[in-house]
């Protein structure tokens, strides 16, 4: 018989985060750079833990160039991949980072597949996912993984929930990842939903080392593709990795490890994505010091999330 799992889950949207005392004066005291040792590479990260989603239009070197951040190296899991990525791997001795991205982090094959490459390279950084589940996770890093990546089906772009009927909400998802995780000094990365500053910083504090944003980058000036003008509107594309756009433009390289399809959207032209930048930035030392958090490392440990069932006054928006 088919189980119904009654515990409550939440989405960002369900809960706010309570303000606490704090002796912090002003938000400039607020440290957001965190610095972390991963579990199985040993390798040291140090940066603002803010990931720019792993997609054609926003990951772009441009992007890379105002995130000033390092571009891992990202790989499906079919004998293939891991030709090419060791190719990669072999030119590019710099790259340090090896995300290994599967829309279903599920399955008994991913699982193999971190440990041959694990493996087959011991001192890099893996990235695996995603997973929405604590016992996945524990899988995933027990078999050579460093950060696992979190969410299934939350994804501006995504249609995993109403192609598949999958998914889990990504608030439970991350609060549930995030203790499995750092109970074996494991690390994660929050995957998708985020449609807010307040999103980002709800992320982190359910517990998320790391919170990756696709839409919220899309429509900048640093990403792929022209302005559009219609109607005396500036627009931009953006689309899903697994979308009709993406699938074209690769040649069914994407259809492979994609389960389910993406969303082709436009959305508003934003300007440069430093301004977007930011405005998130201000927005978590806001919120570091609402709950009393001098680093953003410790926003987790300051969180309490109160269930809501308005977000926000709606007059006008
Ligand atoms: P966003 O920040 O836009 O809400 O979510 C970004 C995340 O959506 C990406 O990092 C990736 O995990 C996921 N994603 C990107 N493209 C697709 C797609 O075409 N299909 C699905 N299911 N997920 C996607």
């Amino acid at each position: 018989m088919p189980r119904i799992d009654a515990d409550l889950k939440l989405d960002f949207k369900d809960v706010l985060l309570r303000p606490k005392r704090s002796s912090l004066k002003s938000r400039s005291e607020v440290d957001l750079e965190c610095t972390f040792t991963f579990r199985n590479s040993k390798q040291t990260y140090s940066g603002i833990p803010i990931i720019v989603a792993n997609m054609d239009t926003v990951g772009t070197f441009e992007m890379a160039a105002v995130m000033s951040q390092h571009i891992a190296v990202s790989s499906g899991s079919g004998q293939n991949d891991l030709e090419k990525m060791t190719s990669i791997l072999e030119a590019l001795p710099q790259v340090k980072f090896i995300c290994l991205d599967v829309a279903n982090g599920y399955s008994e094959h991913f699982v193999e597949f971190v440990k041959l490459v694990r493996a087959k390279f011991p001192e890099h950084t893996i990235m695996a996912g995603n997973v929405v589940t604590g016992e996945m996770v524990e899988e995933l890093i027990l078999s050579g993984a460093d950060i696992i990546k979190v969410g299934v089906g939350p994804g501006s772009v995504c249609t995993t929930r109403t192609k598949t009927g999958v998914g889990y909400p990504q608030l439970s998802a991350v609060i549930e990842c995030a203790d499995s995780a750092h109970g074996l000094k494991g690390h994660i990365i929050s995957d998708g939903g985020c449609t807010c500053p307040g999103d980002v910083a709800k992320a982190f504090g359910a517990g998320a080392d790391f919170v990756m944003l696709g839409g919220m980058f899309s429509g900048h000036t640093e990403c792929a593709g022209e302005v559009i003008e219609r109607n005396g509107q500036k627009l931009k594309l953006f689309y899903g990795m697994s979308s009709d756009t993406a699938m074209k433009k690769h040649a069914g390289g994407v259809a492979e490890y994609r389960a389910s399809e993406g969303k082709t959207v436009e959305v508003p032209y934003k300007g440069d994505v430093e301004n977007t930048i930011l405005d998130i930035l201000g927005g978590l030392r806001s919120t570091c010091t609402y709950v009393g958090a001098a680093k953003l490392k410790e926003l987790s440990r300051r969180a309490t999330f109160i269930r809501v069932t308005q977000q926000h006054n709606p007059v006008f928006s």
